[in-house]
């Protein structure tokens, strides 16, 4: 079988691929303190109960990833995880071939596969969570440049701003990701208790107004980012994925005001409809497609 493997920050997601879909085999704690080689002993535990000889498997996960390498190079959702040779790892436990990619890619890869994402033109992925991901894909193919193309949650856009886990500071995602939303919710609130994303657009749902002004700050630089990639890229479209685009309805429209009032491109910015096996199906097809 091809196995997928979704490494997220929480939980880890594995599945294979079966004749017209995917069959999810297993949610695990990533509980990242435990360190890595645990949670490989865990997935391969979890693979072997139901596969004594996988063809393949693919993994996706949250950082930044040396796809050539094989190697995780560091990730702000798996602290103290850095420069680990995961391909490698990972091949010699389960006994198959293993190729590794980060989780906005292997998402995107599932988009394509199942045509969410048209296989012609220029389109930007970009998953809004704890961090923002990107991704940019040209005719149905993912571009990667030298290796780490579609960055976007570190590019600067402020230049004296907050520091970030990657080092730099003002960047992106310390602006338009769950921290910064958090943040905004406190402000407004007049208090230091960080609701989760969920709590606040709960509360902006029954139009609680600190948390309707916090999604309209978040909105306000995500429309700012977006306006910089379109210069960047002129891409034809964007698709928002990602657990905070369920709350979209609150800062979607904000987004589209700041991106008209700083940008000519006409706005198309769509929300990716996905489940939450997603990740893992794309990491499969990627396993599947990479080493066959
Ligand atoms: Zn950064």
């Amino acid at each position: 079988m091809h196995w997928g493997i979704d490494i997220g920050g929480t939980t880890t997601i594995l599945g294979y691929l079966k004749p017209g879909g995917f069959e999810k085999a297993a949610i695990l704690k990533t509980d990242p303190p435990s360190g890595p080689d645990s949670l490989l002993r865990r997935i391969s535990k979890a693979i072997d109960e139901v596969d004594k000889a996988p063809c393949s498997a693919g993994a996706g996960i949250a950082g930044l990833v040396n796809r050539s390498e094989g190697v995780l190079v560091s990730s702000p959702n798996l602290p103290g995880w850095k420069d680990y040779s995961i391909r490698e790892k990972l091949s010699d436990i389960l006994g198959c071939p293993v190729v590794i990619d980060n989780d906005c890619n292997v998402f995107a890869i599932q988009a394509i596969e199942s045509s969410s994402i048209p296989d012609s033109g220029l389109w930007l992925m970009i998953t809004l969570g704890t961090g923002i991901g990107g991704t940019i894909i040209h005719n149905g193919t993912i571009l990667y440049g030298t290796g780490y193309a579609g960055e976007f949650g570190h590019m600067t856009v402020e230049a004296n701003g907050k520091n970030c886990l990657c080092g730099s500071k003002g960047c992106w995602e310390r602006y338009a990701a769950s921290g910064a939303l958090r943040e905004y919710y406190g402000k407004h609130n007049g208090s230091s208790i960080y609701n989760s994303p969920k709590e606040i657009a709960r509360l902006a749902s029954m139009k609680q107004d600190a948390a309707l002004k916090a999604f309209e700050e978040f909105g306000i630089w995500l429309g700012i980012g977006l306006a910089n990639l379109y210069h960047c890229f002129s891409p034809d479209g964007v698709f928002l994925a990602g657990g905070l685009t369920g709350a979209s309805e609150f800062f979607l429209a904000h987004a589209e005001s700041e991106f008209n009032d700083r940008c000519h491109c006409a706005w198309n910015v769509n929300v990716l409809p996905s489940g939450s096996d997603a990740g893992a199906e794309g990491a499969a097809i990627m396993g599947r497609n990479r080493t066959g």
